[in-house]
């Protein structure tokens, strides 16, 4: 069988693995670091660095496609590997989303509506974005940001001087602070002959910049639902993109705004495991191996729960809940913040 070489072997890693194994593919994990979840799932598993161009050269040899599932690889180490295999999604959703200000350009461009925004390179330009946007509004680094970090909100411009220091000189854009109601996201898929299948948007609730709760069917007209799964198809296509991606929105009185795209499986598409018979990670698999989509449809009404750190005290008392999927990451270390697993509860009517 053939084998799929992913790049990262966190927790959507490791649920890639099972996905491609379950379909009869082997797996070879690239990842820094030791002990990666996905290596207790995979077939094999290469512990080096992005810099090192012999191992992702040898890594790229012993796979047929390569997918990944995070999105900062580095540029020089995305230069050895797609000299030698395919990549999918294609290095231009990743050129895209790998910087926050590149991504809101391309979305705009694209004629979608986003929040208001700024390229931040400097505290006369933070003054100026200030008068121009308004406060409330929120500075974020343009690379590398992800769970909330690397954000300060301003919510007076008084405060401005101290958020900038929060940056520690990265680069950072400006955000005005959108007045949404709640927050969804489709979890998109788009085949390598450009079919485009979408899942049902999910509802999300957010804690300290963290994914808590993901809740289907999300509170949505059906006018709305289809803006959602609509806007994210033409995302996908202005890419070229093959594979799954997750697209977040913020549902305001004037319309769906795009917050961000993740060229990826999603934290926020984990509900698919338990509540549709293809889940989002063998809809990517299927993407990334030429396979045609799958059949996403919803049949059962889920909330996707995150077990963050401390949360993992819990798991005797949700082992017992009869009604619930438990997923758990095989992290060795509970540490704040980390993200330890997730359960799918099924709601039934
Ligand atoms: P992720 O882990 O989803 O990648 P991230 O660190 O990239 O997160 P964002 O998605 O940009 O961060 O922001 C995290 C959360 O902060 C959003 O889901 C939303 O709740 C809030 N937020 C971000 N930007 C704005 C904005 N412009 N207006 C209002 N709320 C916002
Ligand atoms: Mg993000
Ligand atoms: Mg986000």
């Amino acid at each position: 069988g053939a084998t799929i070489g992913i790049l990262g072997g966190g927790q959507l890693g490791r649920m890639l693995s099972v996905a491609a194994s379950r379909l009869g593919f082997k797996t070879h994990i690239f990842e820094p670091g030791a002990a990666p979840p996905a290596g207790q799932v995979a077939h094999r598993v290469t512990t080096a660095l992005y810099e090192d161009d012999a191992a992702l050269t040898a890594f790229a040899h012993g796979v047929d496609v390569i997918t990944y599932e995070f999105e900062n690889i580095p540029t020089s180490a995305l230069d050895t590997l797609s000299a030698l295999r395919p990549i999918r999604p294609g290095r231009e959703a990743l050129r895209v989303s790998q910087d926050r200000l590149t991504e809101k350009d391309f979305l705009s461009d694209l004629g979608l509506a986003v929040a208001p925004y700024a390229d931040i390179p400097n505290a006369a330009a933070l003054a100026a974005a200030l008068g121009r946007i308004g406060t409330p509004a929120i500075l974020k680094t343009r690379r590398f940001g992800y769970d909330g970090k690397g954000q300060a909100r301003i919510m007076t411009p008084d405060e401005a001087d101290a958020a900038l220091a929060d940056m520690a000189g990265a680069p950072a854009i400006l955000e005005g602070f959108v007045d949404f109601t709640h927050e969804v996201s489709v979890i998109a898929a788009r085949g390598l002959t450009g079919e485009v299948a979408c899942f049902d948007p999910g509802q999300n609730v957010h804690e300290g910049g963290i994914l808590r709760t993901t809740t289907v069917p999300a509170d949505l007209t059906s006018a709305q639902r289809q803006d959602a799964v609509l806007l994210a198809g033409r995302i996908l296509t202005a890419l070229d993109y093959v594979g799954v991606m997750g697209v977040e929105l913020f549902v305001t009185k004037a319309g769906l705004i795009v917050n961000e795209i993740a060229p990826r499986v999603h934290n926020s598409g984990h509900w698919t495991q338990n509540g549709c018979a293809i889940d989002q990670f063998e809809q990517h698999i299927r993407a990334v191996a030429g396979w045609p989509l799958g059949d996403g449809s919803r049949y059962a009404d889920v909330v996707m729960e995150n077990l963050i750190g401390a949360d993992m005290d819990r798991v005797p008392a949700l082992s017992q809940e009869r009604d619930l999927a438990l997923h758990l990451y095989g992290k060795a270390e509970v540490k704040p913040g980390r993200k330890m697993g997730h359960v799918n509860r099924i709601i039934r009517p």
